[in-house]
């Protein structure tokens, strides 16, 4: 990596002060409490260890409190007992046949698969009943066995037990639409019995009356909002308040309802392709100008590297380049084409 990209500070390991201490120490952290924190914090706990699980929304749950929650279990206990087959080998091929349809191949060691995707599917096999099992036996997730529910694909010939693998949570609804929110209801009322240590956010209200603090004294000592300019220009008078030291912040309310809008980073335009000469001519690998040959604009270097240096910082400097190599091709000496060099 080349030396002048700056370490970013929050990369760095924090040292804690001479008055600071953790303020908790266990064996286990795991962040989010979704569909797949809170059986791996249950796992954990159930070997033993002190498990903190960080959830950042005001509950647990996330994505999976939406989902109907059907889980699929190759193999599992129930099918066995149904007598219905579905041997390693069958699973794998229809994983294969699927995953990698531009690749399957019966007769590879892997079944077109790399290494690493078929040792997946065979940990998925192996791992995935006893872990349903396991959960039901704790009681922190007891599950209905769909016997009839089949396969996406089950019609592929590949599919070897194309029904049976399905389960869902045992108290969700006909419908199954409340699948998630019953099995994130028992995974966590088990985690709470089995003392997994369970912090959940309580940010947004710290975060209203901070902010309101900061904007009260209008200077915004976490993010600087409002100190230049340029943020002025974009951002400022919230409202009409003469007087007001800081235009682009406004106490919010105490209450809600409140909206949000993310505000993310996007891409402008970009500044990557060959370097060019003050005249915009396109460079060689030896720096050498390529004749004939002129770059301006988001197909070439620029200077800039990672600045924007001010509003119509790539358009004032494509204008000047095009000037300057327009004049530069002008004073080229008139080349003869190939077909005039026969004819000549
Ligand atoms: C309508 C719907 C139906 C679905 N039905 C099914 C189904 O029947 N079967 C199925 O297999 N899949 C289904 N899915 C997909 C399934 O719900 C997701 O694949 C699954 O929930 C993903 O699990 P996860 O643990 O990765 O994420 P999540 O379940 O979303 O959990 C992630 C958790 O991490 C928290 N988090 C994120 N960032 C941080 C942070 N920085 N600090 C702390 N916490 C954090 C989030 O708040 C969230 O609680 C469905 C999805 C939808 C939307």
């Amino acid at each position: 990596m080349s030396s002048d990209v700056a370490k970013r500070e929050s990369a760095a390991p924090r040292q804690l002060g001479a008055d600071e201490d953790f303020d908790v120490e266990v064996d286990i952290i795991v962040v989010g409490g979704g569909a797949s924190g809170l059986p791996a914090a249950l796992f954990s706990r159930w070997l033993d260890n002190q498990v903190l699980l960080l959830e950042k929304a005001p509950e647990l749950g996330g994505t999976a409190n939406k989902a109907a929650f059907w889980y699929w279990v190759p193999n599992n206990e129930r099918m066995r007992e149904l007598g219905l087959q579905d041997d390693e080998s069958g699973f794998l091929r229809y994983c294969a046949r699927l995953s990698v349809p531009h690749a399957y191949d019966r007769e590879s060691p892997t079944l077109g698969m790399a290494r690493w995707e078929y040792d997946a599917c065979r940990a998925i096999y192996e791992s995935a009943s006893p872990a349903a099992e396991l959960l039901a036996k704790r009681d922190a997730l007891p599950y209905r066995h769909c016997e009839a529910v089949p396969d996406y694909w089950s019609e592929l010939p590949e599919d070897a037990a194309p029904k049976g693998r399905v389960f869902v949570p045992r108290d969700a609804r006909e419908s199954m639409s409340d699948g998630g929110i019953n099995g994130i209801r028992t995974m966590s009322a088990a985690a709470r019995r089995d003392g997994v240590d369970i912090r959940l956010a309580a940010n947004l209200q710290a975060s209203v009356v901070r902010f309101n603090e900061l904007a009260r004294t209008g200077v915004d000592a976490d993010f600087g909002r409002g100190e230049r300019a340029v943020q002025q220009l974009f951002n400022g008078d919230v409202r009409e308040e003469p007087g007001r030291t800081n235009p682009t912040m406004w106490p919010l309310s105490d209450v809600g309802p409140y909206y949000a809008a993310l505000v993310t980073g996007g891409t402008l335009d970009t500044k990557g392709g060959p370097k060019t000469s003050v005249d915009a001519q396109v460079l060689d690998d030896l720096d050498q100008p390529i004749p004939g040959l002129y770059g301006i604009g988001n197909c070439v270097a620029s200077a800039s590297r990672r600045a924007y240096w001010a509003g119509g910082a790539t358009i004032g400097p494509m204008i000047a380049f095009a000037y300057r190599a327009a004049q530069a091709a002008d004073g080229e000496p008139i080349k003869q084409t190939a077909t005039q060099g026969v004819h000549a």
